[in-house]
This record gives structure tokens, C-alpha cells and sequence, in this order.
């Protein structure tokens, strides 16, 4: 079977790829099997230099990379070079993980107690369309440098950047079977990961009830689960704040990558006496996103994925209070809309397009309530000068990434992952290593 990639901005085929079948996923299983048996004995220091070569070859193609992006999915050429920039320094940090997967020396009776971080085995990764790059370095970085080996598979729409990534590794020296791509169907390929008994965990970014189903499948063989799934974000808005600031900065926040960002702060909570100021204020920088060709470095979002996604986005709106502009003609195009207010349906789900609601809120506690009236639980920001506020606040939102006065959320050196139904487990960060490995303890006796 074969697949037609497009290009979102242009509905143009760009490529046709196999899409493979549950005998092939099988046999890049079994490759990856066989694989993990050197792998996992490969000298930490050469782990880490080949892994270092492969962020080298990964920054050599970074223009290239960023370029099939853009054709494949519609991302800014600005975010796209971000995105390959940031596999690269993914694999960089965890580079150096292999000579510090340290155990522990445990104070025991008898005799010595030592524990080992040992790899899992394979590790299957499931890639959603949204941010096809930084996903999948997520999940592969750390688990090769525990020492698994891995089998990828992007998602249907969005396979080339994956592909690609691929034949790096083979270049940057890794072994064959180490990190084996398989783009097909998440129903074949992505379910055979799941009952494949040789994989030994599963890596999940994309839709909660998808989630759902391969966690309960995963529960089938015991086999370890991350999740990284929907969200529902709150910016929370103080009337003390640098309004101006918070008001210039909230369209970045939602309408990045076209709002296709499970981080989108697509509620926007406003202390209600700032509230008509703040609609003033947020006009101007909605009306003023560059919407439009994403191969144009001054753009700053591009099209909708496909036109499934612009049918779902569009039946959520319904009297827009602030709209932007956007391209007619081929292409997925949706403008940057603000809804003042939103229906309760806008409120809740998650829409993943250009669409923000704005709320007002009386009190503090009631920007906690209204924040945590969520099944999701990704990122959010608070915005004010109260530093003690913005503390109690940030601790009572419940979500896994918060900032303050900003809304930025991803770091790869700092924990990403969600509260509730946005996940289970988290990603990047110092820890992450935990998550792809089994700690073994061994007692020696010291005794005669
Ligand atoms: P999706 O759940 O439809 O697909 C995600 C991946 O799972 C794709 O590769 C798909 O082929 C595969 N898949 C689908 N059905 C499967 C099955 N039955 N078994 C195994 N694999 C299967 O999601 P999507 O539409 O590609 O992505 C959008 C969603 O991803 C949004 O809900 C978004 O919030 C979420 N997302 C979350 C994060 C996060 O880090 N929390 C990041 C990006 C995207």
C-alpha cells in the first residue's frame, strides 16, 4: 500500500511512500532485536560519541530537513529550522548520558547492595503529525542512550522528516536495526508496537483516546507506557500585569504552528477589570499575524494540516469577536480567530487550530477554578508582578509545565509531560532516562 503526501500549503502530491504492512513492522522489530544485543554492550563513551555524530549529521542537514517541513507540513521555515535544531541538541544532551547512568550503592547487612539502570530492550515510538521532529527525538534520544534500541513510526501525514532522520543514523555510524523507521498505518504498524511481545515499551505522542487504547492494549504484556496526549491550556491573565506585554505575546502562544501545539494556550483567563483593555490590546497583534507562504522567513504560521483539520477547526467557530487574515485559494487555511465568548463546546475540547477563547475571571480562586475545569492538563502561563501570586498560583494549576511571565514550555533540559488526561510519564530533562530503563538490584554477600 502506498500513501500521497501533500503539501498543505499547495494540496500538491510532494511524495508517494510505502506504507508498510504488518510483516515488514515485524521484521524491523526483529532487527531491532537482534540489534539491541550489541548495542546494549557498546562502551558507554562510543554510545555517546556515536550519538554525537548523529546530532552532527542532524545539524550538516539541518536546512534540508527544516525544507522537507516545510513542504510536508505546512511549519514556518523558522519553526522548522528550530525543530531539526532542537533533535540535534536532544541528542546532544542525552550524548552524554551513557557514562552517567549511574546506580546506587545501598548500605546493607552482609554484604554490599548495588543497583543498575538496565535498558528495557526495544522501545517503540509512536510520532503524531503536529511537530514530527522534536517528537520523535524526544522518545529516541533517551532511549538509545539508555541503551535500547528503537523502531519509529511517523505518522501517516507527515512521514519525510522521519524517514530522513533515519538514513542520518545509518551515516552518523550507528549500527542497522538500531533505530529502524517504519512509516505506515497507526492501526498496523502502531498496534503491532503494542502487541509485539519483543517490544518492551511503548512511546506515545497524539490524541487522548487514541492514548487510551494503547495503554489499555499495553496492559496486555505489562508493557511499560509513556503518554503524551491532548491539552487544553490556560494563560491566566492578572489585571497587574505588563498587559501590553501579555497581550503581544498571547497570539504566539496559541496560533503557533497554527495552533496545531497540544501546549497551545487556547484559553485565554483575564482578571475581568482588565478585561476590555485586554481585547483592546489583543486586536491589533491577532490582526497583525503574518499568515501565509512558509517558506517566507517573515511568515509566522502556515497552513492547517490537511482539510479534515480545517473542517473540524471551522465548526467551532461561530461569530468570531477578533479575526485575522489568512491566504484563499489552495491550501489549508485558517485565520487566527478569537472567541469573546466561546461556546461551551470551544471552551472544553481541544480544537488544535488558530482559535482562542477569552474568558473573564473575578478572584484568584476563581481563576484556579475555571484553569483546572479541564480533563487536560498540559502547560499554561500566569502573567502577573505578584511574585508570591504567581507562585501560589503556578503550584495550584494542575498542570506539568507552567510559565510565568512567559509562554514558553519546552526546554530540553527541563521535564515536559501532563497531569490528567494530557498524559502519564514525563519527557526530556534529567529524568528522562528513568523512563527507558529497569533498575536491577544486586546484593553481594560479604560474609565467609
Ligand atoms: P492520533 O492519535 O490520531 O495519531 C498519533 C499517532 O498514533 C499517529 O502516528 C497514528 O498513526 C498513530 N495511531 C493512530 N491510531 C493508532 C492505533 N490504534 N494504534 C497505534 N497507533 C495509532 O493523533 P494526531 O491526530 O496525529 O495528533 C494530534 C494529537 O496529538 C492532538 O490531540 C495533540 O494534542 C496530541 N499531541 C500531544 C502532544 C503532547 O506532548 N502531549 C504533543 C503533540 C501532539
Amino acid at each position: 500500500m502506498t500513501y500521497d503526501v501533500i503539501n498543505p500549503a499547495t494540496e500538491k502530491v510532494v511524495r508517494t511512500i510505502a506504507l508498510a504492512t504488518e510483516q515488514e513492522a515485524d521484521a524491523a522489530i526483529a532487527r531491532a532485536a537482534e540489534a539491541f544485543h550489541t548495542w546494549r554492550n557498546v562502551a558507554p563513551a562510543d554510545r555517546g560519541r556515536l550519538l554525537r555524530r548523529f546530532a552532527e549529521a542532524v545539524d550538516a542537514d539541518l536546512e534540508n530537513l527544516a525544507a522537507l517541513e516545510v513542504e510536508n507540513a505546512g511549519h514556518t521555515i523558522a519553526n522548522a529550522r528550530w525543530e531539526a535544531g532542537n533533535v540535534r541538541d536532544v541528542l546532544t544532551y542525552y550524548s552524554a548520558a551513557p557514562e552517567r547512568l549511574f546506580g546506587k550503592q545501598i548500605p546493607v547487612a552482609g554484604g554490599i547492595d548495588i543497583t543498575f539502570q538496565e535498558p528495557l530492550g526495544v522501545v517503540g515510538v509512536i510520532v503524531p503529525w503536529n511537530f514530527p521532529m522534536p517528537i520523535a527525538g524526544w522518545g529516541f534520544a533517551p532511549a538509545l542512550a539508555a541503551g535500547n534500541t528503537v523502531v519509529l513510526k511517523p505518522a501517516e501525514l507527515t512521514p519525510l522528516t522521519a524517514i530522513r532522520l533515519g538514513e542520518l543514523a545509518l551515516e552518523a555510524g550507528l549500527p542497522p536495526g538500531v533505530f529502524e523507521v517504519v512509516p505506515g498505518k497507526g492501526t498496523v504498524v502502531g498496534q503491532r508496537f503494542v502487541t509485539h511481545p519483543a517490544v518492551r515499551k511503548v512511546v506515545f505522542t497524539g490524541s487522548t483516546v487514541v492514548g487510551k487504547q494503547i495503554m489499555a492494549g499495553c496492559a496486555d504484556q505489562v508493557k511499560q507506557v509513556t503518554l503524551e496526549l491532548g491539552g487544553k491550556s490556560a494563560n491566566i491573565v492578572f489585571a497587574d500585569a505588563d498587559l501590553d506585554k501579555a497581550a503581544a505575546q498571547a497570539p504566539y502562544g496559541v496560533f503557533d504552528n497554527a495552533g496545531q501545539d497540544c501546549c497551545a494556550r487556547s484559553r485565554i483567563l483575564v482578571e475581568r477589570s482588565a478585561y476590555d483593555r485586554f481585547l483592546e490590546l489583543l486586536e491589533p497583534a491577532v490582526k497583525g499575524f503574518r499568515v501565509g507562504d512558509p517558506s517566507d522567513p517573515e511568515t509566522e504560521m502556515g497552513p492547517l494540516i490537511s482539510r479534515a483539520q480545517l473542517e473540524q477547526v471551522a465548526s467551532y467557530i461561530d461569530n468570531p469577536a477578533i479575526q485575522g487574515t489568512a491566504p484563499t485559494g489552495p491550501g489549508f487555511w485558517f485565520p487566527p480567530t478569537v472567541l469573546a465568548p466561546a461556546s461551551d463546546r470551544a471552551v472544553r475540547e481541544e480544537i488544535f487550530g488558530p482559535v482562542v477563547a477569552v474568558i473573564p475571571f473575578e478572584d484568584e480562586a476563581d481563576a484556579l477554578r475555571i484553569a483546572n475545569d479541564s480533563e487536560y492538563g498540559l502547560s499554561g502561563s500566569i502573567w502577573t508582578r505578584d511574585t508570591g501570586r504567581a507562585l501560589r498560583v503556578g503550584r495550584g494549576v494542575e498542570a506539568g509545565n507552567l510559565s510565568i511571565n512567559s509562554n514558553s514550555s519546552v526546554r530540553y533540559s527541563t521535564p515536559f509531560g501532563g497531569y490528567k488526561q494530557s498524559g502519564l510519564g514525563r519527557e526530556l530533562g534529567p529524568d528522562a532516562l528513568d523512563a527507558f530503563t529497569e533498575t536491577k538490584n544486586i546484593f553481594i554477600s560479604t560474609e565467609d
